[in-house]
């Protein structure tokens, strides 16, 4: 079986893509497994040049086809903060919660209709040669008053998601899993995935 490298330092994201990717014709293998440690920087502006970026530099270190991803929170009423931003948000070695905090904060006395919020995911697959396919997933919901739910990681306890009329925290992992910005994204790298484990 080909192998696949999960290229994320996030122990919650490589939990949800070992779910996600459940099935694939690939050895699924992470970055301590290939003994790579360091992480790759997010330099770039967007959340495209960001996944391709470390997709392509972690296929380069470890000669294996690399999944890597960006993915972030835009709020409208901030003018799409905190985007690429968002892992640093509450600054650098902050923590999820701190993050939430610091997010509710900035929306003190902003009325539920104007709380609206997307979550993206931009997934990039790299080949060691440099070929290269992306997928974007997106959620759309609204930033709740308060935290609530326990599941997931970030700004989940936050994100109020219409269609479930839940928090993504509240929502069972294979049911974030269906509807997230993550799980849309990954629908169509599986896709791509397949073909690739046929003609690689
Ligand atoms: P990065 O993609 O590792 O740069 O991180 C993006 C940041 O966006 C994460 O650290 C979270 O704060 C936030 N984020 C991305 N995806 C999710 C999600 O599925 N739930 C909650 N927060 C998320």
């Amino acid at each position: 079986m080909p192998r696949l490298l999960l290229a994320t330092g996030n122990k919650a994201k490589l939990a949800e893509y070992r779910l996600l990717l459940h099935g694939l014709p690939y050895e699924m293998v992470g970055l301590g497994d290939v003994g790579i440690n360091d992480i790759v920087e997010e330099t770039g502006a967007t959340l495209e040049e960001n996944a391709a970026f470390k997709a392509r530099a972690y296929a380069q270190r470890s000669g294996l086809l690399s999944l890597a991803d960006d993915s972030g929170l835009e709020v409208d009423v901030l003018g799409g903060e905190p985007g690429p931003l968002s892992r640093r948000y509450a600054g650098e070695g902050a923590t999820d919660p701190e993050r939430v905090t610091y997010l509710l904060r900035k929306l003190d006395g902003v009325p539920w209709d104007k709380r609206t919020a997307r979550f993206q995911c931009v997934i990039a697959l790299a080949y060691p040669d440099d070929r290269l396919e992306l997928a974007v997933g997106e959620a759309r919901g609204y930033i709740a008053f308060e935290p609530s739910g326990k599941g997931g990681f970030g700004y989940d306890p936050v994100f109020f998601y219409p269609p479930l009329r839940r928090t993504f925290a509240e929502l069972s992992p294979e049911e974030k899993n269906r509807v997230s910005h993550r799980g849309r994204a990954a629908t169509q790298a599986r896709a791509t995935l397949e073909r690739l484990a046929w003609q690689p």
